[in-house]
C-alpha cells in the first residue's frame, strides 16, 4: 500500500511524537446519532480510522449523544452500519458519552468546588442580555458570585428534578470581558426533561458539547481530538476545562481543526437533508439523489470509490468547495475498473433482418469485461428481430456519423455487420417504426473478407430474448453549485433540479442477474448502473444509474 501523503495533522501528530509528548495516536469518530451520515462525514471518518490505522493506533467511534430531544436507536445503528460499509473496524471501541453522564456530573461539582463554576438562575433571553458584543465586555449575572457550597446545593436539586426546565444553568466561570464569545461563562449544564434513547428518564440535566466533549476525549484516552474549523473558537475552552481538571482526567487530548467539506450541487447539514427529506423532495434519507452514504450506496456509489475520494481532496486548514464531478470521477474510475458489463436499449426501434430465418436462435459470446479475462463471459441470445436505440439511426446523417443510416452498415456489439436497406413508417403518424436490414454472415467475430471498413458498433437486444426492467435515471439534486446561496433571500428549495429524476422502461439482456457482480453494471454505451435493494422485485429488476460514462455538467 503506498503511503498516504503527509498533511498538516500528520506534520503535527509527527512532532508530538517526536518530542516524546504523545507515544502513541488515539483518534475518534464522534457523530451525533440525530440523523443519517454524510459524504462530509466520510471526509472525518477516513481521516481519523485512516490515521489511526497508519500510527498502529486506534479509531474510537463514539456516540456523543447529549442532546436527547433529537437523538435515536435508528441514528445510532445507522452510524454504526454506515461506517462498517465504508471499510472501518471500531472493535471494542464503541462509546457513548451517555455513558460518561454520572462522570460528567461528579467533575462539575468538583468546579464548583473549585470556584470554577456557579449555579445562575438567569434565563436565556437575560443571559443574552448580559452576554456584551464583540465590541463591549459582557456584564456579570448577579449569580456569579454565588458561594460554592449554594451553587453545589443547587446543582444537586438540579438533578434531583426539584426545578422545572430553565429556571437554572450550570455556568463555566471564566471571564464575561473576553474578546471570544465562548469563554464569557458558558453553560455546561442546563435542565431539560426529554426521555433519552439510551439513559431513559435517569437524568433532567445534560452537558453542554463543549464541556461533555473535551472530558470525553480525556476518558477515553484520546490523543488528537480532529474537529472541524468552526470548533477553532472553541478551542480555548476545550483546554480550559482539561486544565481546571488537569488533577482528575486520566488524559490530556490535544484539538486540532481541519475544513469540513463542502461540496457543489448538493447540501450537506443534517438539519437540511432532514428537511428535504419530511418536505417530501427526495423518498428518504436513503434516496439515491441524497449525499447521505445510505443514499450513495443505494444509488450505487462503491465505498472504495468514496474512499478514494477522501485520499484526492486531502486535508487542509482553509474552507473550499470541492467540485461533485471530483467525487463521480472517482465513482467512474472505480466502475470502469469493476463493473460487469452488459447490454440494454433505454430508446427502442425495432430492427428485421430480412436474410435470417425465423426459427433461427444463435449465441454470442460476450466478455463480461473488456480488460479483465478473469471476469470471465456469457452467451447473449440473437435472432432475426432485435432493438437498437433510436438515436443509433439517422435518417439523413452527417458524413461524420458512424452508427446506423440507410444503405450504411454498422456492427452489433459481439454480432455481425448489418445493412440497413429499408425505413419502416407508420402511415398516419410518418414516425419510424421499424428498420429492415441485411446481415453479412462471415463477419460473426471476424471483419469483413474485402477489407471494408466499418467503423461503428452499437448495442442491441434480443426481440425474442429481452427481458424489461424499471430504469430509474439519477441525476444531481440541485441545478446550481451552491443551492441557496448568492442571492439575497434565496431559498435553497427554488434551486432544486427538477430533473433530478426520470424513469423510463428498458429491455435488457436476459440472465443479468447471472453475471458475477451484477449488482453493478455498466450498460455498454450508456452509463454505469445499480439493482437497487429495496424495490427490485424477481423478474422484475429496477436499477438506478449511478453515474453516465462522462461528465456532462458544464464546468
Ligand atoms: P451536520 O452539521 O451535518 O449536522 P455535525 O457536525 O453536526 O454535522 P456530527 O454528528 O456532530 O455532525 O459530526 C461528527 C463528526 O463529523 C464531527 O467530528 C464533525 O467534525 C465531522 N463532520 C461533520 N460534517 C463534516 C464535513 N462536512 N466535513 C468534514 N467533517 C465533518
Ligand atoms: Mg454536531
Ligand atoms: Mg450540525
Amino acid at each position: 500500500k503506498t503511503p498516504a501523503p503527509t498533511n498538516f495533522i500528520r506534520n503535527l501528530i509527527d512532532a508530538d511524537l517526536a518530542a516524546g509528548l504523545r507515544s502513541e495516536v488515539i483518534t475518534r469518530f464522534p457523530p451525533e446519532p440525530n440523523g443519517y451520515l454524510h459524504i462530509g462525514h466520510a471526509k472525518a471518518i477516513c481521516l481519523n480510522f485512516g490515521l489511526a490505522a497508519d500510527y498502529r493506533g486506534r479509531c474510537h467511534l463514539r456516540m456523543d449523544d447529549t442532546n436527547p430531544e433529537k437523538e435515536s436507536v435508528e441514528y445510532a445503528e445507522a452510524i454504526k452500519d454506515a461506517v462498517r460499509w465504508l471499510g472501518f473496524e471500531w472493535g471494542a471501541h464503541l462509546y457513548y458519552a451517555s455513558d460518561y453522564y454520572e462522570q460528567l456530573y461528579l467533575w462539575a461539582e468538583e468546579l464548583i468546588r473549585r470556584e470554577c463554576a456557579y449555579v445562575d438562575s438567569l434565563d436565556a433571553e437575560e443571559m443574552r442580555a448580559h452576554r456584551g458584543t464583540l465590541t463591549e465586555p459582557g456584564q456579570d449575572s448577579p449569580d456569579r458570585n454565588r458561594p460554592a457550597a449554594e451553587s453545589l446545593a443547587l446543582f444537586r436539586r438540579m438533578r434531583a428534578g426539584e426545578f422545572p426546565d430553565g429556571a437554572y444553568t450550570l455556568r463555566a466561570r471564566i471571564d464575561m470581558a473576553a474578546p471570544n464569545m465562548n469563554l464569557r461563562d458558558p453553560v455546561i449544564y442546563r435542565i431539560q426533561r426529554h426521555h433519552h434513547y439510551r439513559m431513559g428518564d435517569a437524568w433532567c440535566i445534560y452537558p453542554m458539547y463543549d464541556y461533555a466533549h473535551p472530558l470525553s476525549d480525556a476518558i477515553e484516552g484520546i490523543t488528537h481530538s480532529l474537529c472541524t474549523l468552526e470548533f477553532e473558537d472553541h478551542r480555548p475552552l476545550y483546554d480550559w476545562f482539561l486544565e481546571k481538571l488537569a488533577d482528575c482526567v486520566p488524559a490530556r487530548p490535544r484539538q486540532i481543526e481541519f475544513a469540513r467539506l463542502n461540496l457543489s450541487y448538493t447540501l450537506m447539514s443534517k438539519r437540511r437533508l432532514l428537511e428535504l427529506v419530511r418536505e417530501g423532495h427526495v423518498a428518504g434519507w436513503d434516496d439515491p439523489r441524497m449525499p447521505t452514504l445510505v443514499g450513495l450506496r443505494r444509488r450505487g456509489f462503491p465505498a472504495a470509490a468514496i474512499r478514494t475520494f477522501c485520499e484526492r481532496i486531502g486535508v487542509g486548514k482553509s474552507d473550499s468547495w470541492i467540485d461533485m464531478s471530483v467525487l463521480e470521477d472517482c465513482v467512474r474510475e472505480d466502475l470502469n475498473a469493476h463493473a460487469s458489463r452488459a447490454l440494454a436499449v433505454f430508446n427502442p426501434l425495432k430492427v428485421v433482418l430480412t436474410d435470417y430465418p425465423e426459427d433461427r436462435e444463435e449465441f454470442f459470446e460476450a466478455a463480461n469485461h473488456p480488460q479483465k479475462p478473469e471476469a470471465g463471459s456469457r452467451q447473449v441470445p440473437f435472432c432475426r428481430e432485435f432493438y437498437i436505440e433510436r438515436d443509433d439511426f439517422m435518417e439523413d446523417p452527417p458524413k461524420k456519423f458512424f452508427r446506423l443510416a440507410p444503405g450504411r452498415e454498422v456492427r452489433l456489439r459481439f454480432g455481425y455487420i448489418i445493412r440497413c436497406d429499408e425505413v419502416v413508417r407508420d402511415p398516419a403518424s410518418g414516425e419510424i417504426v421499424e428498420l429492415r436490414c441485411s446481415h453479412d454472415p462471415s463477419t460473426r467475430g471476424a471483419n469483413p473478407a474485402d477489407g471494408r471498413k466499418v467503423k461503428g458498433t452499437i448495442h442491441w437486444v434480443s426481440a425474442r430474448h429481452a427481458e424489461r426492467a424499471e430504469v430509474r435515471l439519477y441525476d444531481r439534486l440541485f441545478a446550481v453549485p451552491t443551492p441557496g446561496a448568492g442571492r439575497e433571500g434565496r431559498d435553497w428549495r427554488a434551486d432544486l433540479n427538477p430533473a433530478s429524476l426520470t424513469t423510463l422502461e428498458a429491455l435488457i439482456e436476459p440472465g443479468l442477474a447471472q453475471i458475477p457482480g451484477a449488482a453493478q453494471v455498466q450498460f455498454e454505451r450508456i452509463g454505469y448502473f445499480y439493482v437497487d435493494p429495496h424495490d427490485s422485485a424477481p423478474g422484475r429488476p429496477v436499477f438506478n444509474r449511478t453515474a453516465t460514462l462522462r461528465d456532462s455538467w458544464a464546468k
